[in-house]
């Protein structure tokens, strides 16, 4: 967060305007300075990650009730937004190393009824976006990313620096208060083109165009100016966020890379990293512990990890009865192997140390 004398600082002018939503002057500035910060066309400010999935899903104008190729390894809002949608999921299994889309099992579950792939830049590892836009613009399909993880990462394709959020029809990103940059409750649409995101901004205000006009059955997804302002304060302070994280990151890989039985993700060597999680993965028979029994461990040492994400879309009580997860073999394994060990900017040496030793069994 950033200081009260901050946050106060930014909010004075709501109180003297006594604008407080509906595209006032913070949300203005803040939708300029996030188009610039996270190198991308068009930007639509939401009023939480998940709505910004589900208007990206109404501006697509896909074909009623059509299949969308996603992933199981995901935040259960990826797949709510589809179902919620009137859509059907169709999940592909995830690349062990990375846990973001096979590309390799993409095409083989593409029907005629497939109108767009739903792929997720998992704890921020950036999908195999040149496989996925192929084999979309060889079926016709639209790509929108769930881009939740990833704020602020830029990614080298083809000696060419992109924003996370500029690739496919469309990217999405999530300002909840747990994400690297916040404000409180937020989240954007990221666009090429300036139709597409005129669209995003009449559908997020329940589709009004004017006064007498309402062109589309919209929901109200409007950030309102406080969020705006909490999100102008964090934008000063996430590069250094960043930073620090990517040190807490380097000190766990250091000590952590190489114990038996515990996997780490690959460093994607094209992406400026966030750092937003560090997932570890427990592999029972080298490691002599499972999972559950590690997570168990650490609470007991106090420390907090988290099974994210467990249990994985597929097996989870809304979900269970139509989809069946031995269909996607890798996300089931890594979802019982898989846990994100503490990672934040303030994170001490010595509280680092200390989760360190829980998992070496120092
Ligand atoms: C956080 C998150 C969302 C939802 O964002 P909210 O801002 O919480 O609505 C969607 N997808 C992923 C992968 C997320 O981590």
């Amino acid at each position: 967060m950033p200081s009260l004398e901050e946050y106060v600082e930014e909010i004075k002018p709501i109180f003297e305007s006594r604008w407080l939503t509906n595209m006032g002057a913070k949300h203005q500035l803040l939708t300029k300075e996030l188009k610039d910060y996270l190198a991308v066309d068009e930007l639509c400010l939401t009023v939480n990650g998940h709505m910004a999935l589900e208007l990206s899903l109404q501006a697509l104008n896909l074909p009623k009730g059509a299949e969308i190729i996603t992933t199981p390894f995901t935040f259960v809002s990826t797949t709510h937004a589809i179902v919620r949608s009137g859509f059907q999921p169709v999940f592909c299994d995830v690349d062990p190393m990375n846990c973001t889309m096979d590309v390799s099992k993409l095409e083989s579950l593409i029907t005629e009824r497939t109108a767009a792939i739903l792929p997720v830049h998992v704890y921020g590892n950036i999908c195999d976006t040149e496989g996925i836009e192929e084999i979309a613009a060889k079926h016709g399909l639209k790509v929108l990313y769930d881009a939740a993880h990833t704020f602020g990462e830029t990614v080298e394709v083809n000696g060419k620096t992109r924003g996370a959020g500029d690739f496919g029809d469309i990217s999405i990103f999530s300002f909840h208060a747990t994400k690297v940059f916040h404000t409180i409750e937020g989240g954007a649409i990221c666009c090429h083109s300036a139709e597409m995101d005129e669209k995003l901004k009449i559908i997020r205000d329940f589709g009004i165009v004017d006064d007498e006009i309402i062109s589309d059955v919209g929901p109200n997804a409007k950030m309102n100016e406080f969020a705006a302002a909490m999100g102008l304060c964090n934008l000063r302070h996430v590069d250094g966020e960043i930073e620090k994280r990517g040190r807490v990151a380097d000190y766990y890989r250091e000590r952590l890379g190489r114990v038996d039985g515990i996997r780490l993700n690959p460093v994607q060597v094209h992406v400026k990293s966030n750092f937003a999680y560090f997932p570890i993965f427990v592999d029972e028979e080298s490691y002599g512990e499972s999972r559950d029994q590690l997570h168990l461990r650490l609470q007991e040492a106090g420390i907090s990890a988290r099974k994210y994400f467990y249990p994985m879309i597929t097996e989870l009580d809304c979900y269970r009865n139509r989809y069946n997860s031995d269909d996607t073999p890798v996300a089931k394994r890594l979802s019982h192997q898989v846990m994100t060990i503490p990672m934040y900017a303030d994170l001490t040496k010595e509280d680092a140390d200390r989760v360190i030793k829980v998992i070496r069994r120092e």
